[in-house]
């Protein structure tokens, strides 16, 4: 037995060294790949549901490595996090979608992520509303997607970060709605515009008459808050319909558009406004 446990443990070891080894890979390439324009902000539509035009843009990085081939975010995000490189990257993608989204007409507004760890770094409010400005983007034209993640620590810095923010006019969505904590107290406390209510309510092993219960509650308390219900994940017709029905307003899935690069978004937009 102590020569099994012997070998799992030198198993975990080299295991957690593969890990480790790639993160710092990451790490390092991350850094060099804002400089070597690696990178890239692709445009997903978020789509008014009762119209069916386009409202907003979010903005999703990508990484097309030379060797590695397409990284997602969802592998280099938390390293960046961990690392503190997405202060960096952070900063990289707002100035990146605040740009593209000036270009676009003014009633379209640009969604953007933040990571807990941006708001954090000393004048992040600051640095955002250089940012549009420079960009010459209205500040009401972008909209920071958090999730409830941010408030577990540091609520009171991230109150101020977004009373000063939304002071300006800059918008809140709170992301992923449904896979956290979800407590009715942060939408209550902070100046939240819109809720993405998390894809796991529309498609999964989980769907069925409590999720649609818990959408229309949802849809409900938005109305009556005049926020945006969001229905992420959108994949069939019948997904569309049945969000729609239980009283969401905006949504954004693969039905509608996958993430695309800037020259397709405002291919998208000038096709939506010829008729
Ligand atoms: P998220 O913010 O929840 O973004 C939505 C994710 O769902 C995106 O994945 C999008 O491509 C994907 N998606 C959209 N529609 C559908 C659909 O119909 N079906 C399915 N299966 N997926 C759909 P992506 O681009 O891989 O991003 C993953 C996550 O990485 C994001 O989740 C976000 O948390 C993070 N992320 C992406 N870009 C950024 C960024 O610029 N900054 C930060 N901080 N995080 C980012
Ligand atoms: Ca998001
Ligand atoms: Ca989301
Ligand atoms: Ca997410």
């Amino acid at each position: 037995a102590k020569v099994h446990g012997r070998n799992q443990l030198q198993f975990f070891d080299q295991a957690m060294t593969r890990d480790l080894v790639r993160k710092k890979e990451i790490e390092s390439e991350l850094r060099a790949a804002i400089q070597k324009d690696e990178l890239s902000i692709f445009f997903q539509p978020i789509v008014d549901l009762k119209t069916g035009r386009i409202r907003t843009f979010e903005a999703l990085v990508r990484w097309f490595h030379p060797e590695k081939g397409e990284l997602r975010p969802d592998e280099f995000i938390p390293v960046a996090e961990e690392t503190g490189v997405i202060i960096t990257l952070g900063n990289w993608i707002t100035a990146q979608a605040a740009k593209a989204a000036a270009q676009w007409p003014k009633d379209l507004t640009v969604a953007v992520n933040l990571s807990p760890l941006q708001i954090r770094a000393p004048g992040a409010a600051l640095g955002i509303l250089n940012a549009i400005r420079d960009a010459g983007l209205e500040p009401w034209r972008l909209e920071l997607e958090v999730t409830e993640s941010l408030f577990i620590e540091d609520s009171e810095n991230t109150e101020r970060f977004m009373e000063e923010l939304s002071s300006h006019g800059v918008r809140f969505a709170l992301d992923d709605f449904g896979t956290g904590y979800s407590s009715l107290g942060y939408i209550n406390q902070f100046p939240f515009k819109k809720i993405k209510v998390d894809r796991s309510f529309v498609s999964g092993p989980n769907i069925g008459r409590k999720s649609d219960a818990i959408i229309r509650a949802v849809a409900e308390m938005g109305s009556t808050l005049e926020m945006d219900i969001v229905a992420e994940g959108l994949e069939t017709v019948e997904q569309v319909e049945a969000v729609r029905k239980a009283g969401c307003t905006l949504g954004q899935g693969y039905y509608f558009s996958r993430a695309v690069p800037d020259f397709l978004a405002a291919m998208l937009i000038s096709q939506e406004r010829e008729d």
